[in-house]
């Protein structure tokens, strides 16, 4: 049965070995659409069981032709999932929008699109590697030679589906592994989808493994303890990280870690607040706020502090919130009722901290059905505050003062996080020394969300461990072997 047969009818089973499978118990749970309520089909509950099949299939396949293919070839077959991608490019966007409730238009032009990118980037990047090579006078040369690590369990969280999952597989099929994938419960279609595109690209049979389940004692944890698993990449939360960390050691894993984040805004007063206001109601609101790296904790200057809170509410007001397939759309759904209440209980937490939430924090009228909540600005509180500190996740932001530019870089600082900053001002030498001071794995200077994918990508402090992008995707996908021959 074809993938896109299993997608009418919204069910979505395993991709084992190349081909659909339901759990070898039959069982399944439900997918819920966040912007309506409603049930949109089922989908199929894997464990040990289908992990053990998926990680024999993915050893073989590690045998097989994958292995005996030219490096051209390769190249060929992972642009060519680019291609089919951009090819489905409404029908995943439906999907995806769907799975999620962000609205159609950014699945659109963002998810669906970059995913495909992953590919065609990875593909091109994989023919300009090299390794190194050394000569010890004429005693001996050394040369490094570039292998797969293995079978790579890639785990995905719910909040970016196919473009964080091709993010990890193009540059894991690139180097020449094969994956079991684990994408988040809440949003399995875009991944389901994914196994039928690999196929039909040519993607020999048991090198791209989909297994749907839940984390904790079902597929995710399986996977994540599998003795005969090489390597796991994992994109979610930083206590998740933790627990992965213990079942990986018992096999002494190598681990690839994007988590959480509470990202500092800084606004010094010598930036144009017209562009700051543009670029900051995306890094607050984009995706409804769930993006890890947006940046929930906005730090402005004093002299234009009221200014900014005054105009940033009135913008903020005017985005609308609605359906995801509704072109006026700007901000959709969260992305379960579960996650509603747990953002929701942020905004109470808030006002008990003593803070003001100076717009939002309620269901939008006339949005009865679905986890609709409308961008939430909250003004005095400070650094010791919860909200403050705590990943909401959501389009929740706090909006805290200061007067000196020490100041703001210690607030910035005050935490365990360090994904990202963004730091707004015209002052170039400011521009420069505050970046170097941010302590984050990405610091944008007059700009958000800017990315070369060939530059690293991750997290400091409890915000991850290693880096993805260009050659560091590849770093972490490869093993190395020297070889010393004596001349
Ligand atoms: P999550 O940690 O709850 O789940 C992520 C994935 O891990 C899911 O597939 C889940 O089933 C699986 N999982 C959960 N428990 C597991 C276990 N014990 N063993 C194995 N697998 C397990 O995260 P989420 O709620 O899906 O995603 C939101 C989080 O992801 C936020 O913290 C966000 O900041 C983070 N995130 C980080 C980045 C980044 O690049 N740094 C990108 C996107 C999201």
């Amino acid at each position: 049965m074809k993938a896109a047969d299993l997608i009418k009818t919204m069910d979505c089973r395993h991709f084992i070995d190349g081909k659909y499978v339901a759990s070898g118990n039959q069982k399944t749970f439900v997918n819920v659409n966040p912007a309506t309520e409603e049930i949109l089909g089922t989908v199929a509950e894997g464990g040990k069981e289908e992990i053990d099949l998926a990680v024999a299939a993915a050893r073989k396949a590690l045998r097989g032709p994958w292995k005996k293919m030219t490096q051209h070839e390769r190249i060929s077959i992972i642009r060519r999932i680019g291609d089919i991608i951009l090819e489905r490019k409404d029908e995943l966007a439906r999907l995806e929008s769907l799975d999620t409730g962000k609205p159609y238009w950014l699945s659109g032009t963002v998810d669906i699109p970059r995913s495909a990118y992953n590919f065609h980037f990875f593909a091109d990047y994989l023919r300009s590697i090299g390794t190194e090579a050394y000569q010890h006078d004429d005693v001996a040369i050394n040369y490094a030679v570039r292998r797969p690590v293995g079978v790579v369990g890639l785990i995905n969280p719910w909040n970016l589906p196919l473009l964080l999952l091709t993010w990890k597989l193009a540059p894991c099929l690139a180097a020449g592994n094969t994956a079991v994938i684990k994408p988040a419960e809440l949003t399995p279609m875009t991944a389901t989808l994914l196994g039928e595109i690999c196929k039909e690209a040519g993607v020999p049979d048991g090198v791209v493994n989909i297994v749907h389940g839940f984390g904790p004692d079902s597929a995710g944890s399986a996977l994540t303890e599998h003795p005969d698993v090489d390597a796991i990449s994992f994109t979610g939360e930083t206590t998740t990280g933790k627990i992965i960390m213990k079942a990986a050691a018992q096999s002494l894993k190598r681990l690839s870690y994007e988590l959480g984040g509470k990202n500092p805004n800084i606004i010094f007063a010598d930036s144009d607040l017209d562009e700051v206001l543009e670029t900051t109601l995306k890094s607050s609101f984009i995706n409804q706020g769930e993006v890890c790296l947006c940046g929930s904790r906005i730090y402005v200057q004093r002299p234009v502090y009221e200014a900014f809170v005054e105009k940033f509410t009135a913008k903020a007001k005017e985005l609308t919130v609605g359906h995801p397939f509704d072109p006026n759309t700007k901000v959709g759904a969260l992305i379960s009722e579960e996650h509603y209440s747990r953002v929701s209980s942020y905004i109470q937490l808030a006002k008990a901290e003593g803070g003001t939430v100076v717009t939002g924090g309620k269901r939008p009228e006339g949005l009865e059905k679905g986890f609709y909540l409308e961008p939430t600005i909250i003004t005095g509180l400070d650094r010791s505050c919860r909200v403050v500190r705590e990943e909401i996740f959501g389009p929740v932001v706090t909006v805290l003062p200061f007067d000196t530019e020490e100041e703001v870089v210690e607030q910035a600082n005050d935490t365990h996080y360090g994904l990202s900053a963004t730091v707004w001002t015209n002052d170039l030498r400011r521009a420069h020394r505050v970046a170097g001071q941010i302590e984050a794995g990405i610091v944008w200077v007059n700009t958000w969300f800017l990315r070369d994918l060939r530059t690293p990508f991750g997290g400091m402090k409890q915000s991850g461990i290693g880096r993805e992008g260009g050659m560091h995707s590849f770093e972490f996908y490869s093993e190395l072997t020297n070889i010393c021959i004596k001349l």
